[in-house]
């Protein structure tokens, strides 16, 4: 463990012997503030300096490595070729050599082959009439002719820094290392360091900057990089073990899991159980059964069967004498769940109720009944845990994120009295890797299989001018009893232009393509209870086509709906693609999703789209959505409170974060106090409090 006044990752650069202010400024508009981060600057490459030849040595198709000085250097323009070209003219003391680019990027060029320059290139060999020449070789930029004499024989290239000489960055770094370097201290204490059998935080460091090998081994090199990647994994991990820890050791209730109300609603069931259902349910009661409180995710696609693996666990709370709440991001989701879950409850002569915004009268007597512990059930929006809502003794909470991540905080759980146990759902299947990270603090639990009977979404993209195909398909599905939903994009972020769309759209296809059926419109300018006027209507079969735009994404559950049709599909995403067709196949009879894309769309645009013809599975989905986009835009990933991390990609590097996360649960109990106290500095100043430990005790 590192002391306070060796503190390299707060120290500036500056106390490197030979950073001046100038340089320190170059350091610093490249991020590169404190003697960690250089540590942490880490080559892009290596050059063998055991294979630098005299020019005279050199032959015709031979890969090289030479030390030269430039004499000269011009743009030049091949007028028979018509080509635009860059030559340099270099020499060492045996002789000379001409270089050449093509369509190249001349500021670069010009600023390093100045005059007298010394560079070390590396190229193939070829013949240019009677020359040699190298072609786009590449240019590392020496301090002077003797320093290679002081470097190590494998010399690191680093990425460029504005304004700095290859050899200047080597040297800072270099003199970092011996300066500082004793004090580079994993964040396990050093006996664990080296009883888990891997390579020394500070000696792969060294080994990175300076690899002593007499080839260049790049496993090797690939070793000692995982090593950091699993160095700032683990702190993450450990991180979100302390979290965990400082839940589990709260005070919770410990429910009996053998009551009247939960034999009964498996009886009352009028179908079984998935084999995932059961043991998402037995995972729900061990948690409920134990004394620390539950802190669970349940992860499942829509239609998965979620609801009823949280009414198991309602049963539960109230045949203990507690009272559960129910939170969904909005009101139209709430209310949905309301419909869904009060057909159960009030077979059972549960007493629940629903708060809405705008109950008026109602509200103050129905609060009142979740004060005095009559009400059982209470089905709300996010804010039904704050404001002037108070409860008798909530036991259990549910909450139904979609895909929005950690909104919820942990200290608006902690009601009075005991700390009730909480139970979160997504219909968002995220990739192992990522689920990891997201919800490292919390339990998961996954329903990875559909309800027997589940109808396939059959899926097929359209070119924009096979529109009509795509209107006869709807067509065929309304005079078969069906309804379908056609879904417009938000063009520009600019709601206008979205409103636009929709709006004309359903002017349009009423008067033009569906004249005998009734078409209506839904889009986000509506108002709360305009809204939900529209939905019953679709509900209820008085609309046959509802265009709208993506309002329908969460979780609007239309069994009747049997073909949904996004326009402009080239400009959803993934995971909203797939959240757009879970709106139907929903019922019995089979489901259709059309794609119609328009002419310009991306190569990514087509993977995404191929992807939705191929899979209805949320978590293959998910896999490819990462893959496409790279974990940092998944989910609105940035905003959920994961740090950046310096080294490690998630796609790449997810074994290291299982393993981080394996031994980060392994070591935790082995941790002093201290260690955890110094750990918990360390994150705070690395990450900032992003991830809430600072109010962990
Ligand atoms: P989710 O919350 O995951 O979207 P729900 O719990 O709302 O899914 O279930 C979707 C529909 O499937 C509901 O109508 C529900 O009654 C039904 N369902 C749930 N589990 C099963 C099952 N095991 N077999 C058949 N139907 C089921
Ligand atoms: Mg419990």
């Amino acid at each position: 463990m590192m002391e306070k006044e060796n503190d390299i990752t707060g120290k500036p650069v500056r106390y490197v012997k030979g950073v001046g202010p100038k340089i320190a400024a170059l350091l610093n508009q490249k991020g590169l503030n404190t003697i960690e981060d250089l540590f942490y600057f880490l080559p892009n490459r290596y050059e063998d300096k055991r294979t630098i030849k005299n020019i005279e040595e050199i032959v015709e198709g031979e890969a090289v490595l030479v030390v030269a000085k430039v004499v000269s250097s011009r743009p030049v323009f091949y007028p028979r070729a018509r080509r635009r070209a860059f030559e340099a003219n270099v020499q060492d003391h045996t002789g000379s050599l001409t270089l050449r680019w093509f369509h190249v990027v001349l500021p670069y060029l010009r600023e390093l082959f100045v005059k007298d320059n010394i560079l070390l290139l590396s190229g193939r060999v070829t013949r240019f009439g009677k020359n040699l020449q190298i072609v786009h070789p590449e240019a590392v930029l020496l301090e002077d002719e003797d320093e290679l004499e002081g470097l190590q024989k494998i010399i690191p290239v680093y990425p460029e820094i504005v304004g700095m000489k290859q050899g200047t960055i080597r040297r800072i770094i270099k003199q970092a290392l011996n300066e500082y370097g004793k004090h580079l201290g994993s964040i396990l204490p050093p006996a664990l360091e080296s009883s888990l059998g891997i390579t020394l935080l500070r000696e792969a460091i060294s080994k990175i900057h300076h690899p002593d090998e007499d080839v260049i081994d790049k496993a090797m090199h690939q070793v000692h990089v995982k090593r950091l990647i699993f160095e700032e994994y683990l702190l993450f991990q450990i991180s979100l073990q302390m979290k965990k820890r400082s839940v589990k050791k709260a005070e919770g209730i410990r429910f009996k899991c053998n009551g009247k109300h939960r034999a009964n609603f498996e009886k009352g069931l009028s179908f079984k159980l998935t084999n995932a259902q059961r043991k998402v349910i037995n995972e729900i009661e061990e948690d409920m059964g134990n004394k620390t409180p539950m802190n669970r995710l349940l992860q499942g696609d829509v239609g998965s069967g979620k609801t009823i693996c949280a009414i198991a666990a309602s049963c539960i709370a109230i045949d203990n004498g507690y009272q559960v709440a129910f939170m969904a991001p909005t009101e139209i989701l709430a209310e949905q769940h309301y419909l869904t879950i009060h057909k159960f409850f009030d077979d059972m002569g549960i007493p629940m109720a629903y708060l809405r915004g705008n109950m008026g009268k109602e509200r103050p007597p129905t609060i009142e009944r979740i004060k005095t512990g009559h009400t059982l059930v209470v089905v709300g929006t996010h804010a039904l845990l704050q404001g002037d809502i108070e409860f008798n003794n909530l036991g259990l909470v549910v909450i139904d994120e979609q895909h929005r991540f950690g909104v919820m905080q942990r200290k608006i759980m902690k009601q009075k009295g005991s700390w009730p146990d909480s139970l979160v759902m997504t219909a968002t299947p995220i990739p192992r890797t990522l689920s990891m990270v997201v919800y490292g603090d919390l339990d998961v639990s996954v329903i990875d299989e559909m309800p027997a009977g589940r109808q396939k979404i059959w899926t097929k993209a359209f070119p924009d001018q096979e529109k009509n195909a795509v209107y006869k398909l709807v067509e065929d599905e309304l005079r078969t009893g069906g309804q379908a939903f056609i879904v417009y994009p938000l063009v520009d972020e600019s709601e206008k232009i979205e409103l636009l769309n929709a709006t004309n759209m359903a002017v349009l296809l009423q008067k033009t393509i569906f004249p005998d059926r009734k078409v209506g419109l839904l889009h986000g300018r509506m108002k709360a209870d305009e809204k939900e006027k529209v939905m019953s209507l679709f509900k209820r079969k008085m609309i046959d086509v509802l265009v709208c735009t993506t309002v329908i994404e969460v979780g609007i559950d239309i069994p009747n709906a049997t073909i949904i049709v996004i326009e402009h599909s080239e400009r959803f995403g993934l995971s909203q693609l797939h959240q757009l067709r879970g709106r139907v196949g929903r019922g019995i009879k089979p489901s259709k999703c059309a794609l119609i894309t328009s002419e310009k769309k991306t190569a990514i645009a087509k993977q995404r789209l191929k992807v939705m013809e191929k899979t209805v599975d949320g978590f293959q989905i998910a896999e490819e959505d990462m893959r496409l986009r790279g974990p940092g835009e998944i989910f609105g990933l940035k905003q959920s409170g994961i740090p950046e991390f310096r080294l490690g990609n998630l796609v790449r590097d997810g074994d290291i974060m299982s393993m981080a996360k394996k031994t980060a649960e392994e070591i935790l109990p082995k941790l002093s106090k201290d260690e955890l106290d110094q750990i918990k500095g360390l994150v705070i100043r690395k990450w900032g409090d992003s991830l809430h430990l600072s109010d962990i005790a």
